[in-house]
């Protein structure tokens, strides 16, 4: 079995689905197809869902009212029988008829994840609709039936494994699966989701729970580039890479894959392919093990980092210093980027300040802090980097007019993280993009 999954711009127009249904149907493989939502769904219901908060009813019903005109103009392309269309016009009513019953109720975030769940699940039905006008036989999976996440919101593949198994198990012979990324129930049985971006990782998830042959990820591009092609004009599709090099990537900031995507392919060996929608023939690129070759691979940057400098009240980096600054993000569940040390401070970085004031006040009791926000990590990728000759040298050759707030290097061998602030971003990646590239 195999699994493909389709972002929101390969599903984002009914001429793209009708291509998605070409190429699921291309081979006789069994396959679970994973989409997103319509590309700009999920911001319109980010958006609904932060009128209703901000208890601003009338703006939330107008974007409402122009989404579903969205939808009703999509179905008229998508399939053209009238039996069809009536069809697709009955699940755009539910899921509308849905959203606006949330206006009248006062808002909670369990009923924002609720708002936030349309997307996939208006995709997916009308794409199912679609297969039957055309005769394909396929089977819809309730995401909500196997993909759940624990009581500290991590999926378990060992436990998606058991549900998707059991929901499986009610469709012998069925080849064909169609099903919602993103979506999935939390521990308290309620509508949640995988974060923004999350269809990469339910894919990947699905992938290691059925133990499948592949994992297909169709985007809107010829898979991972060099360096981040919304920012720098001249980059470059890389054929091959590591889970070690693709996990550091997607983690440290390239969107094309969610930042959690990969461990779970990595942990039950399942290869990786990130593969163009809009060009089906290219080549893309091939996540597996082993990596192609040693050195530098490609460069990601990451966003709306905060570093926080930790100085020791006992001007002394004693033992226990470190322990005593862990323990406090720990207990508040906010997870370090990069870290650098000297003999009385630390440096550390994190991306998630909700708890960054109590996390300070704590702090305070046995140090002095001092915050910086907007800064952007930038992290070279590469098998073997560290001990590659030359790439530290080349790293900071290309950027003797930038402020490197922070340097990680020889944490992970395949990373080298430098930290500037996000007003730097461009030019640091342009210039990395030249000396360690070639690319102008
Ligand atoms: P999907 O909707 O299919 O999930 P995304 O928009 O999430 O697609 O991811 C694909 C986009 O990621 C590309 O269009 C590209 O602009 C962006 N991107 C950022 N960094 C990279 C990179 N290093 N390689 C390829 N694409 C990248
Ligand atoms: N639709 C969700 C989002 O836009 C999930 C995804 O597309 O991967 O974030
Ligand atoms: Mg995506």
């Amino acid at each position: 079995m195999k699994i493909m999954k389709f972002g929101g711009t390969s599903v984002g127009k009914p001429h793209r689905m009708h291509e998605v249904a070409t190429l699921i149907t291309k081979d006789t493989e069994a396959k679970i197809v994973v989409l997103s939502a319509v590309s700009g769904t999920t911001n319109a219901l980010v958006e609904i869902g932060n009128f209703l908060m901000e208890r601003r009813k009338e703006e939330a019903k107008i974007k409402i009212d122009t989404l579903q005109e969205k939808y009703n103009a999509f179905i008229q392309e998508l399939v053209s029988t009238t039996d069809a269309k009536h069809k697709a016009e009955e699940i755009i009513k539910e899921h509308f008829e849905f959203l606006n019953i949330i206006l009248r109720i006062s808002y909670n975030e369990a009923l924002n994840k609720d708002i936030l769940a349309q997307g996939e699940l208006l995709s997916t039905k009308l794409f199912s609709v679609y297969l039957t006008e055309k005769g394909i036989q396929h089977q819809l999976l309730p995401a909500l039936d196997f993909m759940s996440i624990d009581v500290n919101d991590e999926p378990q593949v060992d436990t998606i494994r058991q549900k998707l198994n059991g929901v499986l198990a009610n469709y012998p012979g069925f080849v064909l699966f169609i099903t919602q990324g993103f979506i999935c129930r939390n521990a308290r049985g309620e509508v949640d989701n995988l974060k923004r971006g999350g269809s990469d990782y339910s894919a990947s998830l699905i992938a290691a729970a059925a133990n499948a042959s592949v994992c297909e990820i169709w985007t809107d591009i010829n898979g991972m580039h060099n360096n981040d092609p919304r920012i720098v004009n001249k980059t470059i599709p890389i054929e091959q890479l590591s889970f070690d090099e693709a996990a550091e990537l997607a983690y440290f900031g390239a969107k094309i894959l969610h930042p959690a995507s990969i461990w779970p392919a990595q942990q039950y060996n399942i290869p990786v392919k990130l593969l163009n929608t809009m060009e089906p023939e290219a080549k893309g690129t091939l996540i597996q093990e082993k990596a192609a070759s040693l050195g530098v691979k490609a460069v990601a940057a990451k966003d709306g980092i905060t570093a926080i400098n930790i100085k020791s009240s006992r001007m002394l980096l004693a033992y226990g210093f470190l322990r005593k600054v862990f323990e406090v993000f720990e207990k508040y569940r906010t997870p370090i980027d990069m870290i650098t040390t000297s003999e009385v401070a630390v440096s550390l970085t994190i991306d998630n300040d909700t708890a960054l004031p109590q996390i300070l006040k704590e702090l305070e009791s046995f140090s002095t802090t001092s915050v910086d926000k907007g800064q952007t990590i930038v992290s070279i990728v590469g098998a073997e980097i560290a001990v590659h000759p030359n790439t530290l040298k080349k790293v900071f050759d290309s950027l003797q007019n930038i402020d490197v707030r922070m340097v990680s290097y020889g944490g992970s061998a395949h990373n080298i993280s430098i930290l500037v602030a996000s007003g730097q971003k461009i030019q640091v990646l342009q210039q990395l993009n030249i000396g360690l590239f070639g690319l102008h």
